[in-house]
C-alpha cells in the first residue's frame, strides 16, 4: 500500500467512472515511456481502477503474486505516478481478486465467444471434468526437476517467479498460458516440468501433462492414421496442466497446429493451464499460425537469460551439495568463469570432471578442470582476480595502482577505488570481506558503501555510465 500526505485532490467517486478512467490512463502515461512494452503490458494494462474517494484509489490487481511484484518492482514508480497526478496525500490499495472468479478484464472478442458458444468439446469435456488423476508414470515428468533444485538468478528471475505462482494456483492467474522461451540449456524444461511436479504434490492438479511437440505432432499423425483423432484430442483436453516444450517445432506443421488451437481454446475455456516453451519470443516464430501466435500472448511471456557468474557458481555449489561431492572452490569458480552461456554445458562440464577424476585416479584441480573444459571451451580463461581488476582500474584512470590500496581520500582516487570495489563485486565471486582486504584492509561496510554510491551515480550520471562500459570491456579483452 502506499500511503503519502497530498494537499488538493480532485474528487472522485464511483459515480464518475469516466473521471476514475481517464485520470487512471493520465498516471499510465507517465509509467509508460519509463519501462519496455513487454513490462507494460504486462503489469499495468491488467490493472483496473474501481475507485477513487476520500484521496485513496483503489485498482483491482489478477493475483496476490501480481500485487507482490508490483510492489518489489514498480513501488517507487507508480507512486510518483500517482502523486504527480493525484497528489501527495494519494492513497493506493490494491484489490486482489479472489482466486477463483474468472478474470472479467480479459478482452474477449466476436469470434472467441461464437467458439464459447458453439465448440461442441466443451460439453463432453465437462462430463469428463471428474476423472481421476493421471498416473504419474504417464504425465512424462521426471521427478528430477523441481524448484527446489532450481537456482535463482537474475536470469531467470521473472521466469521463476511466474513459474511458482502458476504452480501454486494453476489455471488461477492471468498467467495463461505461460510462455517461457529463451536458448537451449537455459533451464525451461525444468522450470516448466517443476510447476507440473508441485502442482502435482500440493494437490492443485490431478492431470499433468508433459509432451515435446515433436511428439504430440507424431502422436497427432499416427492419431489420423488409427483414425482416432477424437480420442486424441479428447485425451489432451481433459489436462489439468498441459505443457508442450518446445512449440518451435511446431512451425509448419499447419494440421498439427490446428489440433492444438482447438486443444488450446477448451483448456483455456475451461480455465485449465496452459504451459509453452519456445527458443525464441512467440511473435518470432515463424511457420506459425497468427491466430496461435495471438492466443500466446494471452498470458505472460517470460524470458530466460543465460546466468551470470555468480548463478553459474551457484548451480555448481548446489549439484556439490547435492550429491555430496566436494569439489575445490577454486575449480568451481574456475569453470563457472569458463562456460557462461549454457547450463547443460556446465553440468555436463561438472559431471566430465568427476568421470575423468574417477576414471584416471586424479585428484580434482585446476589442472584436470582445464583438460575437461578444453573440449568445450576454445579460449580458456582463468578466473578474473580482484588484483587483475585495480590493475585495469588504476591504468584507465591513469593513477598509481598501489592508491587504489592506501589510506588516501583524494576524491580522484576514492573515485577509482569506488568503481573497483563495485567491480570487484560485480565480476568475481569474492566476498565482500575478501574484497575489503584487498584494498588494504578496509571494511567490508566500505564496500557495500562504495557498490551503492557507483550504483547510485550509475542511474543519474550518463558519462559516468559510459566510461564504466568502456572499463568493464577493457577487462573484458583482458581476461579473454
Ligand atoms: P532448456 O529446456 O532451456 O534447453 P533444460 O531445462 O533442459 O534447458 O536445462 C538444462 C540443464 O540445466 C538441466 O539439467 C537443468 O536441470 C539445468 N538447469 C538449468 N537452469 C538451472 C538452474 N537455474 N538451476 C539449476 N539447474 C538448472
Ligand atoms: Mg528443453
Amino acid at each position: 500500500m502506499i500511503s503519502i500526505a497530498a494537499e488538493s485532490t480532485p474528487v472522485l467517486s464511483e459515480t464518475n467512472t469516466d473521471l476514475l478512467i481517464s485520470t487512471w490512463k493520465e498516471v499510465l502515461s507517465l509509467i509508460q515511456p519509463q519501462i519496455n512494452s513487454q513490462s507494460f503490458k504486462t503489469w499495468f494494462e491488467p490493472i483496473k481502477p474501481i475507485r477513487f474517494e476520500n484521496s485513496e484509489l483503489t485498482v483491482n490487481v489478477p493475483s496476490q503474486f501480481f500485487y507482490e511484484w508490483l510492489e518489489e518492482h514498480y513501488h517507487s514508480l507508480i507512486s510518483s505516478a500517482l502523486q504527480k497526478i493525484l497528489g501527495s496525500t494519494v492513497k493506493l490499495t490494491y484489490n486482489v481478486l479472489p482466486v477463483d472468479e474468472p478474470v472479467s478484464t480479459v478482452v474477449v472478442s466476436p469470434t472467441d465467444l461464437a467458439l464459447k458458444q458453439l465448440d461442441p468439446v466443451q460439453v463432453k469435456l465437462e462430463s469428463l471434468e471428474a476423472t481421476q488423476q493421471l498416473p504419474y508414470e504417464k504425465t512424462n515428468l521426471n521427478r528430477r526437476y523441481t524448484f527446489n533444485n532450481f537456482i535463482k538468478g537474475e536470469s531467470n528471475q521473472l521466469a521463476r517467479a511466474a513459474a511458482m505462482a502458476v504452480a501454486n494456483n494453476p489455471g488461477g492467474t492471468s498467467f495463461n498460458p505461460l510462455v517461457l522461451y529463451g536458448g537451449t540449456g537455459l533451464g525451461k524444461t525444468h522450470l516448466m516440468q517443476a510447476i507440473g511436479n508441485y502442482a502435482l504434490e500440493i494437490g492443485k492438479a490431478k492431470r499433468v501433462m508433459y509432451i515435446s511437440s515433436e511428439k504430440f505432432t507424431i502422436e497427432f499423425i499416427d492419431a489420423i492414421r488409427g483414425d482416432k483423432t477424437n480420442e486424441f484430442s479428447n485425451f489432451y483436453r481433459n489436462m489439468d496442466i498441459l505443457i508442450v516444450d518446445d512449440i518451435q517445432f511446431f512451425s509448419g506443421k499447419e494440421k498439427t497446429q490446428d489440433s492444438f488451437f482447438h486443444t488450446f481454446n477448451s483448456l483455456h475455456q475451461l480455465g485449465k493451464q496452459i504451459i509453452l516453451s519456445s527458443d525464441r519470443p512467440p511473435k518470432e516464430l515463424q511457420g506459425l499460425d497468427d491466430r496461435l501466435i495471438s492466443r500466446f500472448q494471452w498470458g505472460l511471456t517470460a524470458d530466460i537469460q543465460p546466468p551470470d557468474l555468480e548463478t553459474r557458481t551457484a548451480i555448481l555449489r548446489k549439484k556439490c551439495d547435492d550429491e555430496s561431492v566436494f569439489i575445490p572452490d577454486q575449480v568451481l569458480d574456475f569453470i563457472a568463469a569458463n562456460v557462461t552461456s549454457n547450463v547443460r554445458e556446465l553440468e555436463g562440464c561438472y559431471t566430465s570432471l568427476l568421470f575423468k577424476a574417477s576414471l584416471e585416479g586424479k585428484e580434482v584441480d585446476i589442472d584436470l578442470a582445464r583438460e575437461v573444459l578444453r573440449s568445450i571451451v576454445n579460449d580458456i580463461k582463468s578466473p578474473l582476480t580482484v588484483e587483475e581488476i585495480q590493475r585495469i582500474v588504476a591504468e584507465f584512470y591513469d593513477i598509481p595502482n598501489d592508491l587504489l590500496r592506501a589510506k588516501t581520500r583524494k576524491q580522484e582516487i576514492v573515485i577509482a577505488r569506488q568503481v573497483a570495489m563495485y567491480l570487484a563485486k560485480e565480476l568475481t565471486n569474492s566476498s565482500l570481506k575478501t574484497i575489503g582486504l584487498n584494498f588494504g584492509g578496509r571494511d567490508h561496510s566500505t564496500v557495500i558503501h562504495a557498490y551503492q554510491t557507483v550504483e547510485e551515480q550509475l542511474k543519474i550520471d550518463p558519462k559516468f555510465r559510459s566510461s564504466m562500459e568502456q572499463l568493464k570491456r577493457k577487462i573484458e579483452i583482458y581476461s579473454r
